[in-house]
């Protein structure tokens, strides 16, 4: 029987231990963690989004400039076979607000619990607590467990699925891209993706607005304007639209050292029309209160302003041109153990379109670990399960090739 080598338990080892299995091959899975999918339970903290119901098209440009090698990958395992398989392992889906998809349950432990039990069934066995640390001298892959002891494996093919290095504390630190690295692959350094921003606010503003959303407002840098919410945090902005906009801040800060974020406080009234409902209120009232009568604008709206203003405008409609266009000094993003997800990875030139590593035959690559990123909204899950099938795919048609030697079981 031919033996795969899976380095990585999270969802994209897994799934390519799901296929291979099932496809009647013995697989190994080695994770230098104590237990599987640590960070998949992370994730299921905040109800595991799977993937999104948004139009195929558009999902598919969620992936950037990865788009063109990843959208035949995503094919091969879609929106719609995540979601069959989400239910074959006793977890049916949903569609929520903002037309993310979640399991039912809205978190990982049963789905993991009962994935894992499927895998064992399917005879994959699981190597805890034991880091891949290369290739020896005759070309077996090594692995160190935790008392230091080293033991080697020499199987028909390998995928490696060490994930990206956001919260290292959860498993996937880097260590695996830094060993193709060090063996020639080409690897783009990790970046932080789906990660806060630092913005300077003032001590009492923090003191007040800490925590607070900002709600159905559009942030823009440079040409690019996302719709969404945000949260006021200690160092600067977290949440969903900021997350979106993280490569364009990310090549501004590279590029200028300092990035400019633009919020607009009201998109959905043009600025003459907002200044005309300002106008409306009484006068005499506090700016606060004309402000949340006449937008329903919230109570951080004018100390925001003044964070950024020498001073409040006088006219209503100089305050209406301020309020759609707030000016935010973001001075960084905050550090890849804080981030969702890494951008950078293993080059897609270095991998065939079956995700095996051209200069190494034999050995394939999958999920975070590949050069990919995308916003949060599932679409990380969805292409880490999508590549790790993918994967699995390459490996049977490697093992299948008319050159490969025979089965030695
Ligand atoms: C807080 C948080 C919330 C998230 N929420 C969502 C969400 O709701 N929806 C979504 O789509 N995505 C979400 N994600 C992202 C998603 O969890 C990851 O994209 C996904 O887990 C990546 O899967 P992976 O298998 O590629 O890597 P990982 O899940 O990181 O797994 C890699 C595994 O490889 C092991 N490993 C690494 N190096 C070695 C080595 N040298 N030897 C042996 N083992 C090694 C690690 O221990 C780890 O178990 C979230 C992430 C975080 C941090």
């Amino acid at each position: 029987m031919k033996h795969v080598t899976i380095v990585g338990g999270g969802p994209a080892g897994l799934m390519a231990a799901e296929r291979l299995s099932g496809a009647g091959l013995r697989v190994t899975v080695h994770d230098r963690m104590p237990s599987l999918g640590r960070k998949l339970l992370m994730a299921g903290r905040g109800g595991l989004n799977l993937t999104h119901a948004e139009p195929w098209d558009r999902f598919q440009t969620r992936y950037g400039a990865a788009q063109p090698r990843l959208a035949p990958i995503l094919a091969v395992f879609d929106r719609e076979a995540l979601q069959a398989w989400s239910a074959g392992l006793g977890q049916p889906t949903v569609t929520g607000p903002s037309d993310r998809i979640f399991p039912v349950a809205m978190k990982a432990s049963p789905l993991l619990r009962a994935w894992l039990a499927r895998l064992a069934a399917q005879g994959v066995t699981f190597r805890t607590r034991s880091t891949w640390t290369g290739w020896d001298g005759t070309g077996a892959l090594t692995f160190a467990s935790e008392d230091g002891a080293v033991s080697t494996e020499r199987p028909d093919a390998v995928v490696i699925a060490g994930g990206g290095a956001s919260w290292p504390r959860l498993g996937s630190d880097g260590s695996a891209a830094a060993i193709l690295s060090d063996a020639g692959v080409g690897v783009q350094p990790f970046a932080a993706a789906n990660v806060g921003v630092d913005v300077p606010w003032s001590a009492p503003f923090l003191a007040r607005f800490a925590g607070a959303p900002l709600k159905g407002c559009a942030f823009t840098v440079g040409n690019q304007r996302v719709r969404g919410e945000a949260v006021i945090t200690d160092s600067g902005l977290e949440g969903g639209a900021i997350y979106a906009l993280g490569p364009a801040l990310r090549s501004a800060l590279a590029r200028d050292g300092a990035a400019r974020l633009w919020l607009d406080l009201r998109p959905d009234l043009k600025a003459d029309a907002l200044a005309a409902k300002i106008l409306e209120t009484p006068a005499h009232q506090s700016l606060s209160n004309r402000l949340r009568k006449a937008a329903s604008l919230p109570p951080l709206t004018v100390p925001l302003l003044r964070e950024h203003l020498p001073a409040l405008p006088a006219t209503p409609a100089a305050l209406a041109t301020a309020l759609k266009g707030v000016s935010l000094a973001v001075t960084g993003l905050q550090p890849l153990t804080r981030a969702i997800s890494s951008a950078g990875g293993v080059r897609w030139s270095d991998l065939d379109d079956d995700l095996m590593l051209t200069a190494r035959p034999g050995v394939f690559c999958a999920g975070e670990m590949l050069d990919w990123e995308a916003p949060t909204g599932g679409y990380l899950l969805q292409a880490t399960l999508a590549t790790g099938a993918a994967a699995a795919q390459g490996v049977l048609r490697w093992l299948d090739r008319p050159d490969a030697p025979p089965d030695a079981a």
